[in-house]
């Protein structure tokens, strides 16, 4: 064995995974080419920033990072039935922010500053072939081959660590895509995010530190494509009415991104001693900030069975120890996904009990002071999953 534990990827997601298990005493590899340059934010709910906090990264991202105090969910459908506006206010649940919304660049690049001083080996380049074999994974790379016991599959959407351990994925595509960019703004955004629910998605504005904010603006494929060739002063127009002049003028930066917007899960996360973490696990809609704060519980949770694994002597990529690692994360994958799902689908369809459906949960939520907070603590703390890191505690 060359090293214990490889994890293949260095998104985010891929990054936290190697600082979390080389917690654990694992002799580590890193097989990761460079991130690419990424201008899309992520809205890091508390339990991540606990986590960030714990591995000691999150001290690097505090200057770019901007609290989320407040949550606005406006129904700006034109529908018959349309549910009331709501506000959430994190001090509700005596926390002084849900989470915190930083640009991904700064977010890798703390994460990368971490592995560097923890001195993780590190091949800068991808995986070519993985094999899992029934002692221990081999992983062909630009510099040669590596074989370890476990093999940490975070290298996104398009897996070949998922493949290679014959995975397949359940995939639900939407006739949407989202268009992003950040931008600057006239007024303050007070610390409030704000989520427009229309036809087409939504459409949410997420506070930047100063009078900064980011956009997430989901449509269909072909007015998406024709909002971002759109110059930056009609493109500012457009955001700053369809945000309906809330935070003053808008000014968009150079950096516009189009995802096209899909469901997946994998049918398992792990097998023949490669467990999926991250977007190679699961792909979720940015709608309520979900998927990069699912791909850290993944992180955390498999640090933690790791942990585990070693104290008692046993073998970190063995069937055993990896079903624990499908059974702790089954249920907060599938119940997220599953929300989002069934919100993304309740704006796009003109079936008239959906919406209302959707109305009246919200007017409940909104309404009723016992289920508005535990609504709230669940967004932010969810109780499926609460692996040690993002408790405070080390793996
Ligand atoms: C528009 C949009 C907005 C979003 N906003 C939020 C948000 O506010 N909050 C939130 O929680 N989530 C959000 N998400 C989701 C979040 O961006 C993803 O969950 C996250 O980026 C996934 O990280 P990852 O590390 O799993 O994958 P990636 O970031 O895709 O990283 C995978 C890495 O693997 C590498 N790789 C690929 N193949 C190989 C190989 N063979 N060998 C080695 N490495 C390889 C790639 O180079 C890449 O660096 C959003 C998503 C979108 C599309």
């Amino acid at each position: 064995m060359t090293a214990d534990i490889a994890v293949l990827g260095g998104g985010p997601v891929g990054l936290v995974a190697a600082i979390a298990l080389a917690a654990t005493g694992a002799r580590m590899l890193l097989v990761a080419p460079q991130a690419e340059a990424d201008h899309r934010t992520t809205a890091l709910l508390a339990s991540s920033v606990t986590a960030l906090e714990t591995l000691g990264v999150w001290q690097a991202c505090v200057p770019h990072a901007a609290p989320l105090r407040k949550l606005r969910i406006v129904d700006d459908t034109q529908r018959l039935l349309r549910a009331p506006e709501a506000l959430f206010d994190a001090a509700e649940i005596d926390l002084e922010a849900f989470g915190y919304n930083i640009e991904n660049r700064h977010l890798v690049a703390a994460l990368e500053a971490h592995v560097r001083t923890l001195g993780l080996p590190r091949i800068a380049a991808p995986a070519l072939v993985v094999t899992g074999h029934a002692d221990g994974v081999t992983i062909k790379h630009a510099e040669g081959e590596a074989r370890v016991q476990l093999a940490i599959g975070a290298d996104g959407a398009r897996s070949l660590c998922r493949a290679a351990a014959g995975i397949a994925m359940h995939r639900r595509a939407y006739p949407q895509t989202a268009l992003t960019l950040n931008f600057g703004h006239g007024r303050p955004h007070h610390d409030t995010a704000t989520e427009f629910h229309t036809e087409s998605g939504p459409f949410t504005l997420v506070p930047l530190p100063g009078q900064r904010s980011s956009l997430v603006c989901v449509l269909e494929p072909k007015r998406a494509a024709d909002f971002a060739a759109l110059d930056d002063d009609s493109l500012s127009a457009e955001i700053e009415r369809r945000a309906h002049s809330l935070i003053g003028k808008i000014t968009v930066e150079p950096g516009r991104g189009l995802f096209p917007l899909a469901v997946e899960t994998a049918n398992v996360f792990a097998r023949r001693r490669i467990a999926l973490v991250g977007e190679a696990a699961h792909v979720v809609p940015p709608i309520g900030a979900q998927g990069l704060n699912l791909g850290l519980r993944d992180a955390a949770t498999i640090a933690e069975i790791v942990a585990d694994a070693r104290r008692d002597f046993l073998d970190p990529g063995a069937s055993d120890v990896l079903a624990r690692y499908e059974m702790q994360r089954r249920m907060d994958v599938t119940s997220r996904s599953i929300a989002v799902d069934l919100l993304n689908r309740s704006l796009l369809t003109d079936f008239v009990p959906a919406h209302a459906i959707r109305g009246l949960s919200l007017y409940l939520v909104d309404q009723i002071g016992p289920l508005r907070r535990a609504v709230m603590r669940e967004g932010v703390r969810p109780a499926a999953s609460q692996p040690r890191l993002m408790r405070g505690e080390m793996v």
